[in-house]
Parts: C-alpha cells; sequence; structure tokens
C-alpha cells in the first residue's frame, strides 16, 4: 500500500522516460533551465578491488580507462577518497548503511547484516523507490542478509550444486553486469535505485585477450598465494599480477562506459544520480604482499569517488574536491541529494551540505587475527594494532613501512587519535547479529575469489 502510493507521487514529479535513439545526443535536448528533478534516479556503480591511483581521471598515466576519464567529467571526483574497511564485506556494508564496522558489525568471517539497522535500499524502498542489487561477489549477497530492501537481488556467482567452482561459473564479468542492469531498468518503474558491484579487478584475474594489452599470459593464483605465504615473491612477479589487473580494470572501464551509453540512449542521464567507487584497492609488493584485507595501507584503502547528476546545481561537472572523505559518507550524500531526510544516526556525513566539517578518514580491519584500527587525515594515518597495543603514525609521503616518530607530530597524532574515537566500542556478535552459517556453494565461491581463512 505504502509502495503502491509513493510510486504514483513519484509519477507525478518524474515522469518515465521512454527508451530513446541515437545515444549521443541527450544532453543537448534539455532545456538549460529546467527544474531539478526532485527524485531522481539512483546507481551506485561499485567496482570491487579497484584502486583510485589505477584510474586515468586520478593521475595514472599507464592505464587506460576512456569512459571513466570522460564520466569523470561530468561529476564531482573526490580525491582523497578512504574504504572503512579493506575487505569487501565490512566496506559494502559501510557502504550500503553509511555506518563504521564498528556500528554494523559485519566484519567477520561468518557475520550478517544485523537485522535492526536500515540499509538505504530499505529506506529508499519505503519512500517509494524501485531496488535493484546486481552483485558479482558472494561476500554481498543474500547468504550475509545484504538482500534486504531490494525488490530484484541477482547473485551472479551462484551454483546449483556445491563442489569445486570453475572460473566460468563465477560468471561475474562486468559486461553482464551492465547488460543485467540495463535490461532490469527497462524493466523498473521510476525512480529507481540499483546497485552494481562488478569484481572484474578481483582475483583471480582473467581478463579477456582483447584487454589484455599491458603484460601478457595467465597466472596461477593458487600458486601465488604459496610463494606468498613461503616468502618467495619476485618484483617480476608482482608486476605480471599487476599487468593483468590493469588489464581488468580496462575491461571494467569498457563496461561501466555501455552502461552510462545504455543509459543515454534511454534518456536517463540528466535525471540519474550516479556514485562510482570501489570497496577497496589492492597491493601490488608496496609492502611485499599481494591482495586486500591484510592491512591498512594506503594501497588498498584509498578508492575513486565520484557523483554526476547533471540535473542538479549542486554539483559541478569536472570538479575536484580534495578534503578527505570516506564511503560512510555515501549513504547521508545520497539522501541529500535526493531530497531525503537524514536519519540523523549515521556516521557519515553528506559530501553536498554546505557546512559539513572536514575531518580524518576511519578504517577497521578485523580478518584472519588482524584488529586493526585507523585514522587518515593526509599526509598523516594513525594506525592503532589492537592485539598488540601497537600505534603507527606515518607520513604518506614517505609511505608506511617506517613509524613517522613522535617528534614534531604530537598535535597530529593527538588529533588522529581523539577522531578514531568515533568508532566506539565494538558491537558484539549477538542473536540480533548472527555468526551466519555460511551454505556451501557461497562457501565455495568464496574460496574460489582467495577467500580461504
Ligand atoms: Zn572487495
Amino acid at each position: 500500500m505504502i509502495l503502491l502510493l509513493a510510486i504514483c507521487v513519484s509519477c507525478d514529479q518524474l515522469p518515465v522516460s521512454p527508451p530513446e535513439s541515437p545515444p549521443e545526443v541527450e544532453e543537448s535536448r534539455a532545456t538549460p533551465h529546467r527544474a531539478e528533478a526532485l527524485r531522481p534516479n539512483v546507481l551506485l556503480y561499485v567496482v570491487d578491488t579497484l584502486r583510485a591511483d589505477h584510474l586515468g581521471t586520478y593521475g595514472n598515466e599507464t592505464i587506460r580507462t576512456p569512459q571513466l576519464d570522460r564520466f569523470a567529467q561530468s561529476g564531482v571526483v573526490f580525491t582523497n577518497a578512504y574504504a572503512n574497511s579493506t575487505w569487501t564485506r565490512p566496506s559494502m556494508a559501510s557502504l550500503l548503511t553509511g555506518l563504521y564496522p564498528t556500528r554494523h558489525a559485519t566484519n567477520t568471517r561468518g557475520a550478517a547484516l544485523p537485522p535492526d539497522l536500515q540499509t538505504l535500499a530499505e529506506r529508499l524502498a519505503e519512500a517509494g523507490w524501485q531496488t535493484a542489487f546486481i552483485t558479482a561477489n558472494p561476500n554481498v549477497g543474500s547468504a550475509f542478509g545484504f538482500e534486504r530492501g531490494f525488490d530484484s537481488m541477482q547473485e551472479m556467482y551462484a551454483r546449483r550444486e556445491p563442489g569445486e567452482v570453475t572460473e566460468s561459473e563465477l560468471v561475474t564479468s562486468s559486461n553482464v553486469v551492465t547488460k543485467r542492469a540495463l535490461a532490469w531498468i527497462d524493466r523498473a518503474e521510476r525512480p529507481f535505485f540499483l546497485v552494481c558491484l562488478s569484481i572484474d579487478p578481483h582475483q583471480p584475474l582473467r581478463p579477456p585477450a582483447r584487454f589484455d594489452v599491458y603484460g601478457k599470459g595467465r597466472l596461477d593464483f593458487d600458486e601465488i598465494v604459496r610463494r606468498q605465504d613461503e616468502g618467495r615473491m619476485t618484483p617480476e612477479l608482482f608486476d605480471r599480477i599487476l599487468a593483468l589487473y590493469r588489464a581488468e580494470v580496462t575491461f571494467n572501464d569498457d563496461s561501466f562506459g555501455k552502461l552510462m551509453s545504455g543509459l543515454r540512449a534511454r534518456g536517463l542521464v540528466r535525471d540519474t544520480l550516479v556514485v562510482f567507487t570501489a570497496d577497496h584497492g589492492e597491493e601490488f609488493g608496496e609492502y611485499g604482499r599481494v591482495g586486500h584485507g591484510l592491512s591498512l595501507a594506503d594501497p588498498v584503502l584509498r578508492v575513486p569517488l565520484i557523483v554526476s547528476l547533471p540535473s542538479s546545481e549542486r554539483i559541478n561537472g569536472g570538479e575536484r574536491i580534495d578534503e578527505t572523505v570516506e564511503l560512510v559518507d555515501v549513504v547521508p550524500s545520497i539522501l541529500d541529494l535526493v531530497g531525503l531526510p537524514n536519519p540523523g544516526d549515521l556516521d557519515g556525513q553528506s559530501l553536498f551540505g554546505s557546512d559539513t566539517p572536514a575531518r580524518p578518514a576511519l578504517s577497521t580491519l578485523r580478518l584472519r587475527k588482524k584488529n586493526l584500527r585507523a585514522a587518515v587525515s593526509p599526509p598523516w594515518k594513525l594506525v592503532h594494532d589492537i592485539s598488540s597495543d601497537r600505534w603507527d603514525l606515518y607520513d604518506l609521503h614517505v609511505g608506511e613501512a617506517k613509524d613517522a616518530g613522535v617528534a614534531g607530530n604530537k598535535k597530529v597524532r593527538a588529533r588522529l587519535e581523539s577522531a578514531l574515537a568515533r568508532l566506539g566500542k565494538e558491537r558484539p556478535i549477538s542473536p540480533a547479529n548472527p555468526e551466519t552459517e555460511i551454505p556451501a556453494r557461497t562457501l565455495e565461491a568464496l574460496r574460489a575469489l582467495g577467500y580461504t581463512e
């Protein structure tokens, strides 16, 4: 009943745009002084494992990301955006709830989203948006409560029978995500809220041959994990992994471009809020490791964040914002831009408010016996290893191999330490926040992605 009423209201305010062609002329048709769409569509596009510094628009001169570079010109680029954790589930939970990992507690191997927390999808669905999630990572599926608030949930790694998962069964190619996304958009009522999580730059790296332009060949990631465990990684091997990674990023860039072309062909670009980001980055040997979820180092913590809504006067295409921001800021920002009230109990803050204070970004990692917290305010980063009660202050211009020392940095250290207090106490695992019994097929899919804890 509520949903029907809400849809009628939305029809009143935002007419459904029929599919149109040709695709490239939408902007020129727009009336220059048209009122802002009050209830825009929302597309939240997340690329798993995409480092901020592996996009052209973030200054990388080697990689080819023409589609995202072009998209960035239509939106605001946040040049210092940080994830709130360095592996998929807690980071995505923060992105989708606006809460720190300590508050949503979806940050250990079996933890699911607590049922008493309201997700962005639930908030938008309640307000009349039609909602869908297309996920290519089993860490963020219905096994862990991530279907909540979505009218449609497409989990693209699933298989019917337990057993060893082959690479082809991981499906997951971003071009398939794009096809599924456009097919759903064609069926959806307006306004819609669509979340896409693609996974091309995540191990095992198997780019289509036509995108493998940076290096060559394939790598056996089981062997790489063994080598890493035995301390037998070499600079040459890191370079080969990086070449395949770049190819996957270029492939994902192409698929994202096709999705944007699809929106343009349907006359939807102008009134669709597009938020492009990643759940975390990846290490490529900077500190002797490859992978993510191993540390809170900058290569795995910094993510791209680009926000576009051509019909809004609050978003200036091509603007670059250097203030430190974090993924928990995305939910309050979306609520703000679509005209819904901030519930007041979120950890993030709207990036488009007039009085948003600058503050350090906060991250946590609880995986593989690690229990780390970090506060970042470039060029400074304070990391607290809770298990050993060790504190390290890093100057990011120098790197994170060596503590910057206390001398002359007492003020910085005190400021970051007090920022860490915002994380609060860890929410305990409780009946309201169960450790999930992971279904066998989800477990197999997780193993195939290298989650072997
Ligand atoms: Zn991830």
